[in-house]
């Protein structure tokens, strides 16, 4: 069994917008370079597999058809606009179901014992797609697609999603919302502030769903301990509910400097981030974690903050983390947390 398994195709490069637009194929560039790098300074095993695409079987376990066939003709047509911030190319469709079959693939690799861990390099990312839009640079929903797939055909009844990319992961958390089987938690910019303007704590889930949303919305400027400090108190309910498996939205634009984001992290809190969520799943799901790329469009950090992300995925422990345990967040991330707090406490035991 592999230490971590990536999956990754050069074909995701075949995916642009616009010339201009932060969404680029580059983006996977920087951060294979530093998987690459991490090959070469770790003990731990890393390999690298070629992404194997989807069927549309298992996007529709999620999606429905009026989505896919949208898609599929728009991309069919040559490309064209489907929101006002998301285009398609001839070879979207493609690269749509490849992503979500990445994904897919990650979450095989681990739930079969292959791999302890597992990392999808891909594009377009997918969290802001619903089950019935696209939007937000997203098609298909590739970490929902996964989830899905574990539950129908390998019997996981408690997955947890942690959602760390910048903006709240709407599709995501919609797709879910009604149901128990899937923890959706998620930190994210504050709806005032940033795209898509919902994930408010007050949102909590409906139905057999109540409780199982969770969602921390931080403010604009927001530094590394307070997020590190949020994810935290986090782990709090994800202690309760006990995941199987951890499922991670791995998006890099809290960045400061990001050319989409307000907050302002830099590389050691994602560091931190995965040292936290490997002690998660050591402690609920014999460290199993598989994670899929969001966003993250500062281009120059994205080597740097990847390798750090997965080093501490795979077991190392920043310095960061010491500073946290006895550090008191600022009045801000404490009056967002007593609204968590507030929303879910009949929920979970704080
Ligand atoms: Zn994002």
């Amino acid at each position: 069994m592999v230490d971590l398994a990536v999956i990754y195709s050069e074909l995701f490069h075949k995916h642009e917008m616009d010339r201009a637009h932060p969404e680029s194929p580059d983006r996977v560039d920087f951060i294979m370079q530093g998987i690459k790098e991490l090959q070469n300074e770790v003990k731990e095993q890393i390999s690298i597999h070629q992404a194997e695409t989807i069927d549309d079987e298992d996007i529709l376990a999620v999606h429905v058809p009026d989505l896919l066939s949208t898609i599929q003709a728009i991309s069919g047509a040559g490309g064209g606009m489907i929101t006002i911030d998301t285009t398609l190319n001839e070879h979207t469709f493609d690269l749509a179901k490849l992503a979500a079959g990445a994904t897919k693939q990650a979450a095989r690799l681990v739930a079969e014992n292959q791999a302890k861990k597992s990392f999808a390099v891909v594009r377009p990312p997918g969290h802001h797609a619903e089950s019935n839009s696209a939007g937000g640079f997203c098609f298909f929903n590739n970490i929902a697609i996964a989830a899905e797939w574990l539950i129908n055909e390998k019997n996981y009844k408690k997955i947890l999603i942690i959602d760390i990319d910048h903006h709240f992961g709407n599709g995501t958390s919609h797709i879910f919302y009604h149901r128990k089987d899937v923890l959706y938690v998620s930190l994210h910019a504050h709806p005032m502030y940033a795209y898509p303007g919902s994930g408010y704590p007050t949102e909590v889930g409906i139905v057999d769903g109540l409780g199982y949303n969770i969602n921390i919305p931080l403010l604009p400027g927001t530094q590394s301990l307070d997020w590190l400090h949020a994810l935290q108190f986090a782990s709090g309910i994800i202690n309760q509910y006990q995941p199987e498996i951890i499922l991670v939205s791995a998006g890099f634009d809290a960045l400061g400097g990001d050319p989409v984001g307000i907050l302002n992290l830099d590389s050691s809190a994602f560091f931190g981030a995965g040292y936290l969520l490997n002690e998660l799943a050591k402690d609920h799901c014999d460290g199993k974690i598989c994670c899929t790329l969001e966003g993250g469009y500062k281009k120059d950090q994205l080597k740097e903050v990847s390798k750090k992300f997965i080093k501490g995925l795979l077991g190392y422990k920043p310095a960061i983390i010491d500073k946290l345990e006895d550090y008191t967040a600022t009045d801000y991330t404490k009056s967002i947390l007593s609204q968590v707090k507030k929303a879910q406490k009949v929920y979970w035991e704080f």
